[in-house]
This record gives structure tokens, sequence and C-alpha cells, in this order.
């Protein structure tokens, strides 16, 4: 017997249709990630953010607004002057999602 005589059945699946934003997709966070390592104004902070983003469900914290993050902050919950230093403000716990304007508020707020 030689192996192109035996019969084989192959059982695939398409893939499910990729929806951007209808749900969680952690490949989305992988390629947020990647995105801002390009543009990272501050180092250290966007993975952070993805990280918040994705658990946020991009939305606001504030009011609910969709965001993405273009038109988003990561706002630290307790100010970093309270910390010793960055890299202890921007634990997950202390990173929220907040749109523009919202954070706009808080800023303004704060001072
Ligand atoms: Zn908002």
């Amino acid at each position: 017997m030689r192996a192109q005589e035996v019969k084989m059945v192959t059982r695939l699946q398409p893939p499910k249709p990729y929806r951007p934003g209808t749900g969680c997709y952690l490949e989305d966070l992988d390629w947020e990630v990647d995105f801002q390592l390009l543009e990272s104004g501050r180092p250290g902070r966007m993975d952070t953010k993805a990280l918040a983003l994705f658990r946020d469900g991009h939305r606001c914290r504030k009011c609910g607004v969709r965001v993405t993050c273009g038109n988003s902050e990561a706002d630290h919950i307790v100010p970093v002057k309270r910390f010793a230093n960055l890299q202890q403000a921007n634990v997950p716990t202390n990173v929220q999602i907040l749109c523009l304007a919202c954070h706009k508020d808080k800023t303004a707020a704060s001072r």
C-alpha cells in the first residue's frame, strides 16, 4: 500500500469573521501595542493604556462613550505626583480610560 492510496478527509472550519470594535479580541490589543510603540510620547505608558482600553471595553469610564486609542486618555485615578515614580503610578488598577472631554474636565477640576 502506498501513501497516495490512503483516502484522507480534512475537516477545516473557516475562521469566524473578524469584526473590529464589536468584541474583545486579544489581537486588537496586540495591534494597539505595536502602534503605540512607534508613536510613544512617554515610554512605558502605552502598554498600560492598551491594557486599560481593553479592560474598560473601549469605553470612557465616566460617560460611557465609545473610544479608540486616538480619542482617549489613560487617566491616573490617583495623581502621578502622589507616587514615588511613574512606574508605581502606572499600575493597571490606577489607570482608567477617559474620553478627551472627560479627561479635560477632570484635569481642570483637579487644578
Ligand atoms: Zn467621557
